[in-house]
């Protein structure tokens, strides 16, 4: 008890001079009996939120428009790790800086949620699982159930709670599926194509882009391109770009989407390439989110107003082109 009061005053010095936002952490720490558990990314801390309302606190560690794939501890993440009695993180090899990797390790109770998906449900490319599961939200809805698992497991108190609310959820979510589907459906087959910064839309691809026959054979993958590979920070060759021009040329897309954490270089070489071939293309004047959801009090703050963001955004540049 000792060691954690020394370092939450360490943390409250640090967290007021560096921390986006001190408040919240600073009542996350507060030792007042309840659980306290870490998610790595918005989209996991927005599910445990609803599961579990006022019994236990809840705190992010990557947070804002940051890239999750490279991210790496900032002063302060120690302590979180510290603090935390149960830590959920998406895993798939999303998180994979060094720093986060070994803390993760280290934690007695820390739930890969991306694992407890069934095999067959995942993608690969070039042998490395597609960590973007949260892009389909019936995929995404099968995470509640190990979420609700380890919640009970260090509050038994409040099980029943949270089984309940594991279930409304999913009822939630399944129906905003359904909403989104017949959204995105209004678009004609012939303009459901999608460019994106990087390959994070491949789930939201195949669940909402795709025709139901384009589901065998992988033929859904026709429907996107992303001139950066599955996590943003690789290099570009002249390869990716052209594998994307010619696919802009070849479906006649007039329009390519960029996400809210990553910047435009590689789109605004593609749209110079695509000029040179008489091919005018433009980005989209809204962003999608990829990997991190909106800032609070935006459209996108919280998990399913992130997807229906990103599909009404689609669905109003697609639908009005030419
Ligand atoms: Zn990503």
């Amino acid at each position: 008890m000792r060691i954690k009061a020394f370092l939450l005053i360490i943390s409250c010095c640090c967290f007021f001079s560096c921390s986006r936002q001190p408040s919240q952490l600073n009542q996350w720490m507060e030792p007042n009996g309840k659980p306290k558990v870490l998610s790595t990314i918005a989209m996991i801390d927005d599910l445990v939120a609803e599961i579990a309302g006022e019994y236990i606190d809840h705190t992010v560690l990557i947070y804002g428009e940051v890239d999750p794939h490279s991210y790496e501890l900032v002063k302060g993440d120690g302590e979180k790790f510290e603090y935390a009695d149960l830590i959920f993180y998406n895993g798939l090899g999303l998180e994979h800086g060094a720093s986060i990797q070994s803390h993760l390790q280290r934690h007695s109770h820390a739930v890969p949620l991306g694992e407890t998906i069934a095999k067959e449900d995942l993608l690969t490319f070039d042998g490395q699982i597609d960590p973007h599961i949260w892009m389909d939200i019936t995929l995404w809805s099968h995470v509640i159930d190990p979420i609700v698992m380890h919640l009970s497991e260090i509050d038994k108190e409040h099980r029943e709670i949270y089984e309940q609310n594991g279930k409304q959820l999913k009822e939630k979510m399944l129906q905003k599926d359904q909403e989104l589907m017949t959204m995105i459906h209004e678009i004609p087959q012939e303009k459901r194509y999608l460019v994106t910064s990087h390959d994070a839309f491949n789930y939201f691809t195949r669940r909402y882009l795709a025709n139901p026959n384009e589901n065998k054979d992988a033929k859904w993958k026709i429907r996107h391109q992303a001139p950066e590979g599955l996590s943003p920070e690789g290099q570009i060759s002249v390869k990716d770009i052209q594998k994307v021009v010619d696919f802009l040329c070849a479906y006649d897309i007039p329009v390519v989407f960029s996400e809210s954490n990553i910047n435009k270089d590689s789109l605004n070489k593609i749209i110079d390439v695509c000029k040179k071939r008489g091919k005018e293309v433009r980005i989209a004047t809204t962003p999608l989110y990829g990997d991190s959801m909106g800032k609070s009090g935006s459209d996108a703050d919280s998990y399913l107003k992130m997807l229906e963001h990103n599909i009404k955004t689609i669905h109003t540049s697609l639908s009005h082109e030419k």
